[in-house]
């Protein structure tokens, strides 16, 4: 099999992937992430693209460190890049994601989480692991669609719980103590709450502690 993209090294200390990172290109086309993501210069990859149109491409070996996450942390973990397998969706980040793409996607993680061993609790968006610096894949994303066939998760919690619970809730789900609460809100709603606005509420907490009490690592 060849694999276009030139951008990948070794995981570090023997890493094997634990996280799958979703992504969003931010480009015009699949075509341009395509040559950006193959292109030597630029200096960045990801495993797999997705096409709107359903067309999924493996650029680097799941094996390899591609350089897809940069900076930042999922539940007190650094160097996101050695530990997880990450995933480009062909979006310009202000539109609904095709079907055909959705389905691509769920094809793609479904092989991903059986190769490695990936339960539904390892796969995360960058603005997750990145809070203030990425916001993709973003508030159009689909996240509860995955959680329905196993591919993330979703909290259904009973009822609100107290809103100054739901930082240290948010903390142990995963989110990076190396930012502000501020952060942790914005992105932890991004993708569970992206129409809300505001301080933390009693819905935010009780959706954070019900995560927490599942996942907590
Ligand atoms: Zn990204």
């Amino acid at each position: 099999m060849h694999f276009p993209s030139p951008n990948h090294g070794e995981r570090r200390g023997g890493l094997r992937p634990s996280l799958i990172v979703i992504h969003y290109t931010a480009m015009d086309s699949c075509a341009a992430a395509r040559d950006r993501l193959c292109d030597p210069e630029a200096e960045v990859s990801a495993h797999w693209l997705i096409s709107e149109t359903g067309a999924a491409e493996a650029l680097v070996p799941e094996e390899r460190r591609a350089w897809h996450a940069g900076a930042g942390e999922w539940r007190g973990m650094g160097d996101i890049n050695s530990r997880s397998i990450g995933i480009e969706l062909a979006n310009r980040g202000d539109h609904p994601y095709p079907e055909p793409q959705m389905q691509a996607l769920e094809r793609v993680l479904t092989g991903i989480m059986a190769r490695w061993s990936i339960g539904p609790d390892g796969v995360i968006g960058h603005s997750d692991m990145a809070p203030g610096r990425k916001a993709d894949p973003g508030p159009r994303f689909d996240w509860r669609r995955l959680a329905r066939s196993g591919l993330a998760v979703w909290p259904a919690p009973q009822a609100p719980a107290d809103p100054a619970g739901f930082d240290a809730a948010a903390l142990a789900f995963g989110y990076p103590a190396g930012v502000s609460a501020d952060l942790r809100l914005e992105a932890f709603r991004l993708r569970f709450r992206p129409w809300a606005s505001g301080p933390a509420d009693g819905t935010d907490a009780a959706l954070a502690l019900e995560l927490a009490r599942h996942f907590a690592a």
